[in-house]
């Protein structure tokens, strides 16, 4: 089947094309991310890949579908930018991957709270300066603080394993609770509970209306002053703006972020010879406190080869008119 890849890096060509030696797809690689100015280059094609910037609003989806395309195959597990209501209105499949390696994101989740705590980030640059003073740098004893997990699915559900490991109460919120999480003394409370009771909190929930700002400066009063919040999941999880008022005054004492609301003119780019943009991600950039990743918490070679093998798989499968475990559909939004 001939696939139009949107926002293609050269690792993502690699593993693509070495996923798919035994089958016969043909991908066209395009740099540019699919928006509604890019959505002409997939005309003709019966299939676009997409990643998780890419933006198939109802217009971009209306134009695939005028342009002969009938399958969106996501190269990730999140599918907020796939307006599913258009997709369906005019019979498009999407399909994602739903676990490509849950264990990728929640170990990033650990190294984001430890660099955090023991300030890592400035201990690097510190001695390399030859500063080796230790002010600034107070730390606390993970071990037997609560963490409160805000969604407990294939992510969540390791993070509980990990900080059991390392001796944390363990808080959940999901209106679907998970038994998995049982072996890991994970204790299902209510969201309000969650926040006012743990020290560090953090997001693994999809982005959905439901959870659109789900931090915002009402549930942010309700943490513990000083708490850590870490943010892997969807950066409209978070009203930007009100975390950094309570960054400002103290309230959250922490920050590490995967991904941020505007991530998209943003991430997976060198922009290091621009002048910044955004003020609201710059003025992120001025605390101590705050640790950003560029939205790399899946990007490990284990996490790359079972993206690859399974949007492959994915794509061979709506091809033969087989069964389409990994489809998403409207009935996810009600979820
Ligand atoms: P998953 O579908 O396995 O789990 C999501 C969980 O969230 C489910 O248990 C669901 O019941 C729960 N949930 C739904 N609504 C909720 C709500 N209102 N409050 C609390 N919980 C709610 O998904 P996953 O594989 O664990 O991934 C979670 C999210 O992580 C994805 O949606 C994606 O946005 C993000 N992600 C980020 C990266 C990265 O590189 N930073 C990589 C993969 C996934």
């Amino acid at each position: 089947m001939k696939i139009a890849v949107f926002s293609t890096k050269p690792y993502d060509q690699q593993f693509l094309q070495a996923a798919n030696t035994s089958s016969d797809h043909e991908f066209v690689f395009f740099e540019q991310r699919l928006t509604r100015d890019t959505s002409a280059l997939a005309a003709d094609f019966p299939g676009v890949c997409v990643f998780v910037n890419d933006q198939l609003d109802a217009d971009v989806v209306e134009a695939l579908a005028h342009q002969g395309t009938r399958l969106i195959a996501l190269r990730c597990a999140g599918f907020n930018n796939v307006d599913l209501m258009a997709a369906k209105q005019h019979q498009l499949t999407v399909v994602r991957v739903p676990a490509y390696s849950p264990y990728a994101v929640a170990e990033h989740t650990l190294g984001m709270i430890l660099a955090l705590n023991r300030q890592l980030y400035r201990s690097y640059t510190r001695i390399r300066e030859g500063n080796f003073a230790l002010d600034g740098l107070l730390g606390f004893d993970v071990y037997g603080r609560t963490i409160g997990i805000i969604g407990t699915g294939q992510i969540g559900v390791n993070v509980a394993r990990i900080m059991k490991g390392i001796g944390c109460e363990i808080l959940a919120y999901d209106p679907m609770p998970n038994p998995a999480c049982d072996e890991f003394g994970v204790r299902y409370v209510a969201l309000t509970e969650l926040l006012s009771r743990s020290d560090i909190v953090t997001l693994h929930c999809p982005l959905m209306p439901e959870t659109y700002h789900i931090i915002n400066a009402e549930t942010i009063q309700l943490m513990k002053p000083g708490v850590m919040l870490i943010n892997t999941s969807r950066g409209a999880l978070l009203d930007t703006s009100d975390v950094i008022v309570a960054l400002k005054d103290g309230h959250i004492g922490y920050l590490g972020l995967d991904v941020y609301e505007e991530e998209q003119d943003l991430f997976f780019e060198n922009l290091s010879n621009k002048v910044l943009q955004d003020d609201v991600f710059a003025r992120l950039l001025t605390f101590p406190n705050v640790l950003i990743t560029g939205h790399q918490a899946f990007f490990t070679r284990e996490a790359l080869e079972r993206i690859a093998s399974t949007t492959v798989a994915n794509i061979t499968s709506f091809e033969q008119g087989e069964a389409l475990p990994n489809k998403v559909s409207t009935k996810h939004l009600a979820k």
